[in-house]
């Protein structure tokens, strides 16, 4: 009897089953928030070094029926991992052309540019191009305000069908930017060969740009890089003005973060850019 209870011990893990029990929670949560309405995306500005506004980042966020608020940066590789970024990520993708087509006519924001986040799993799907298009054409969205934030980790696999797919959107005007650039392995030759309109400087490397050489290093490298394959160049995680002001001193054109907004919900934005000028 001691050994079989010993063997129990080796057996649970107290800390796995708790990991199980809340992957399992958030995918049943998920899956319930979809269905109810849980989601919201909200919008975070983006300027130049004019301090003009330039474009939004969708960002979603999800309050349960609790209350709670859980973060994208929790429940969005439970997503991934269970396959309902697809239903997740469609919702998102819908939801941010509505509100395009809402703020066409408003006098500050129509025009504004608008980038989704895109997934892996949801480029790597087959009907992923019929999908975008749908959503542009359903909600009469001028595709030229659409931009779709890939990361460099979704680059590496199916380069060929990845480039035909971005291939295919760029013809209908949709845009795209590389999210986290400095962040991974992409190949230079490959850079060079997909329709990208926008590489993003990491936050990481925005976050020590004054006090690490090697940081500094890389900023001026990717806008190096924008410079010579003709791509615009936007840092993101920006918190204070002497890293503004360092960016710019790297030839960095755009700024996103705290420093200049916070992501916020349609009805706070559109108070914010009233308020902007
Ligand atoms: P990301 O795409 O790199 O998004 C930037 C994150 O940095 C956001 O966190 C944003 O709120 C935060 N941020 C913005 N400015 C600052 C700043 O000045 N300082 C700091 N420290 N952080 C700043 P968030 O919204 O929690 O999202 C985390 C991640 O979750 C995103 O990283 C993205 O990978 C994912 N995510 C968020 N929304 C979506 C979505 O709609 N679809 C998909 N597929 N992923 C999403
Ligand atoms: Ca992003
Ligand atoms: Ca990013
Ligand atoms: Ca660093």
């Amino acid at each position: 009897a001691k050994l079989d209870g010993r063997n129990k011990t080796c057996f649970y893990d107290p800390a796995m089953q708790a990991e199980l029990h809340s992957r399992a929670k958030l995918e049943a949560g998920i899956r319930h928030g979809l269905e109810n309405g849980e989601f919201e995306l909200h919008y975070q500005p983006q300027f130049d070094a004019q301090h003009r506004l330039v474009g939004l980042e969708a960002l979603v966020r999800w309050t349960t029926a609790s209350g709670e608020r859980v973060s994208p940066g929790e429940f969005i590789p439970v997503a991934e991992s269970t396959g309902l970024i697809r239903p997740l990520g469609h919702w998102i993708l819908n939801e941010a052309c509505q509100q395009l087509v809402r703020w066409s006519s408003h006098p500050q924001l129509s025009g504004i540019r608008v980038s989704v986040n895109i997934s892996a799993h949801q480029l790597h799907e087959k009907a992923f191009v019929a999908e975008v298009i749908e959503a542009l054409e359903q909600t009469g969205t001028n595709p030229a305000l659409l931009e779709l934030e890939l990361t460099e980790s979704l680059l590496v696999r199916n380069v060929e069908q990845t480039i035909e797919k971005m291939a295919q959107l760029c013809e209908k005007g949709v845009r795209f930017s590389l999210d986290d650039f400095g962040t991974g392995y992409s190949s230079l030759t490959y850079l060079k060969r997909l329709p990208l309109n926008q590489l993003k400087i990491d936050q990481g490397f925005v976050q020590d740009l004054l006090t690490d050489p090697n940081d500094a290093a890389i900023v001026r490298t990717v806008v190096a890089l924008g410079e010579s394959l003709d791509l615009s160049v936007i840092a993101e995680g920006v918190e204070t003005q002497e890293q503004r002001e360092a960016l710019l001193g790297y030839g960095c054109q755009q700024f996103q973060g705290y420093l200049l907004g916070r992501p916020m919900a349609p009805v706070d934005l559109e108070a914010f850019v009233t308020n902007l000028s």
